[in-house]
């Protein structure tokens, strides 16, 4: 069916913001243009783009995307023991005896795991917070996971810890509340080395960097006792 799709675009500017009003000849293509747009970084405008190439496409290819959408959040799984993104109860990570699990690399989200995957530094394992203290944007330490980090290190099996968070407020702040809950512990506490500059000129320079940051980690406490 050849469907003639046209959309009136009106362009508002009001004190240096600018709404854009689209107008639909399809309630269709207006639904899909909206859900579409609820993802993050994605406008309207290009929401209208995205939607107009999968009419293009051949039909089964959207299904194919709608089909990997749906099974992703059907199956996917968190690590029970790091609680990483995992399709497995236990993920990749964990599951791997050739890794010391006795180091434990503290981060964000998955983003951080496979960054620093892909030093191939790193052979301990991770532990997933799911986030950073915020109390701007409402998230307290109960809403991240930490409690199972600190049962981690009180079980004893646990002999150094990697804080590998950003370099933000957030990110000191959520390493200070997890380090006064685990420092009379008995087991190495570390953070990332900042700024060790390898060139800009290097194609993975961010990998390089990153991996140099975690085999040149300092001890946690010098971080906050030398200010
Ligand atoms: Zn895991």
């Amino acid at each position: 069916m050849n469907a003639d799709f046209r959309c009136v675009k009106a362009g508002y500017t009001i004190k240096s913001i600018t709404f854009v009003v689209m107008e639909f000849s399809s309630k269709l293509i207006e639904k899909a243009v909206n859900e579409m747009s609820q993802l993050p970084g994605i406008g309207k405008r290009t929401a209208l783009r995205l939607v107009l190439h999968l009419l293009k496409q051949p039909k089964e290819q959207t299904g194919f995307l709608s089909q990997a959408l749906l099974n992703m959040r059907e199956d996917i799984k968190f690590c029970q023991n790091c609680h990483n993104i995992s399709d497995t109860k236990i993920c990749e990570i964990c599951a791997n005896t050739s890794r010391n699990h006795q180091m434990i690399c503290v981060v964000e989200d998955i983003r951080d795991v496979m960054a620093i995957e892909n030093t191939g530094q790193y052979r301990g394992i991770y532990h997933v917070l799911g986030g950073k203290i915020s109390p701007i944007e409402g998230v307290g330490p109960s809403q991240l996971n930490i409690s199972t980090l600190v049962e981690k290190v009180k079980s004893g099996k646990v002999v150094e810890i990697i804080f590998a968070l950003s370099s933000t407020m957030e990110g000191d702040t959520t390493n200070f509340y997890i380090y006064k809950q685990i420092a009379d512990s008995e087991i190495v506490i570390s953070t990332i080395a900042r700024g060790i500059s390898v060139g800009d000129e290097l194609e993975y320079a961010d990998e390089i960097t990153l991996g140099r940051s975690i085999l040149h980690r300092v001890p946690f406490e010098k971080t906050f006792k030398s200010n």
